[in-house]
């Protein structure tokens, strides 16, 4: 797919040509220009030609089948990785990338272990979504389709390091949020960060306020240093510095993800001492089972009971993460393409 020409190709039609067109793509998501009969013979084949709509991609579906990933391959040959979540309430989330790959290199990470290869568009990060909502369009009966919701949420928790690509990211955003399109609320979106303070203060200063989630894994910074080498610039006290700033502006609660790894950051001294640090009003934490990527083992059932039950008597608020799609891996950290 490609409709970075759409402008141009329309810009000798009357205005509101580019309106229809538009919303066909981002709202009605048709697959093929041959869909927009509004438009005459000739335009759709102009259009087909040079704004392609074909989603080149492969398909994974996980045996539960709530989840189902895709790896979509893009104009240079390089591959994005994203996921749809569909959750039992009907919810159905897009998991999106925004990088191909990631320079921040976490050692839990399957995408860190990729580098970056470079920076997605906003056109092909909304073009995760897209796929999706063709996906769902498809796969729902026409007798329901009164029910059809297509995505319903997005979070930034696919490849890549959002804050890194700040503007492409926010400018998918804005057109999630756009009621016109894909109207998705700004309360359904979520950005994860490995703790980019530039980005947490440009995010503060948004009219959008989208949730945001910091990925945290360690109480300080001697471990949190080896397992997110990020951390060397970006220490913990200030990244929590620019979360309590951007809380006291936006006034928004800041969910701190904790990826439980066995014997690494899953002991009672390490829940005490996150529980010291996370003690405070619109901080609640989430806690992630670690997904297989090669180095490092889950933790054992009864250690993770142990880690909730202090967060519990130290009255911290928390939730832990269901775990969709480890069987294709599409769970948490373990997108890679080469
Ligand atoms: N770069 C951003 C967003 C993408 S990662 C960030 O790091 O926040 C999305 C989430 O998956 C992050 O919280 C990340 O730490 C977590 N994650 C990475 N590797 C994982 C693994 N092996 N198991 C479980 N979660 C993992
Ligand atoms: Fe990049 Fe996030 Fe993976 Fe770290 S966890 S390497 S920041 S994608």
């Amino acid at each position: 797919m490609n409709i970075d020409n759409l402008e141009k190709v329309l810009a000798t039609e009357p205005k509101y040509r580019l309106t229809q067109a538009k919303e066909a793509v981002l709202k009605n998501f048709i697959s093929n220009w041959a869909e927009a009969t509004f438009f005459t013979k000739e335009l759709r084949d102009k259009l087909n030609k040079e704004c392609p709509l074909e989603i080149n991609s492969d398909v994974l579906v996980s045996k539960k089948e709530d989840s189902v990933k895709a790896r979509i391959t893009l104009h240079d040959g390089l591959q994005t990785e994203t996921v749809l979540m569909r959750h039992e309430d009907g919810r159905n989330t897009v998991c999106v990338s925004s990088q191909v790959g990631c320079p921040l290199g976490c050692l839990f990470c399957a995408t860190g272990k990729m580098g970056l290869k470079r920076s997605l568009t906003t056109n092909e990060i909304i073009e995760q979504v897209i796929f999706f909502n063709r996906y769902l369009k498809k796969i729902i009966p026409s007798e329901v389709e009164g029910l059809f919701h297509g995505v319903t949420n997005v979070t930034f928790m696919g490849m890549g390091e959002p804050f890194l690509n700040y503007n492409n990211v926010l400018d998918a955003v804005r057109i999630f949020n756009d009621y016109k399109y894909f109207n998705i609320g700004v309360r359904s979106i979520s950005i994860s960060t490995a703790g980019i303070i530039e980005g947490i203060e440009k995010l503060s200063n948004e009219k959008l306020h989208v949730n945001l989630a910091i990925s945290l894994h360690a109480p300080n910074d001697k471990l949190r240093s080896e397992l997110m080498p990020i951390d060397k610039k970006y220490p913990l006290p200030k990244v929590l510095k620019a979360v309590d700033e951007y809380i006291k502006k936006t006034n928004r609660k800041v969910m701190f993800e904790y990826v439980l790894i066995k014997d690494v950051n899953d002991l009672p001294e390490n829940a005490r001492e996150l529980a010291t640090i996370m003690n405070k009003k619109l901080y609640f934490v989430n806690l992630i089972l670690y997904n297989d990527t090669g180095i490092y083992e889950a933790s054992t059932t009864q250690r993770v009971k142990e880690f909730r039950d202090i967060l519990e008597k130290l009255k911290i608020r928390y939730t832990q993460r269901y775990r969709f799609g480890d069987d294709i891996s599409a769970a948490c950290g373990q997108f890679k393409t080469t």
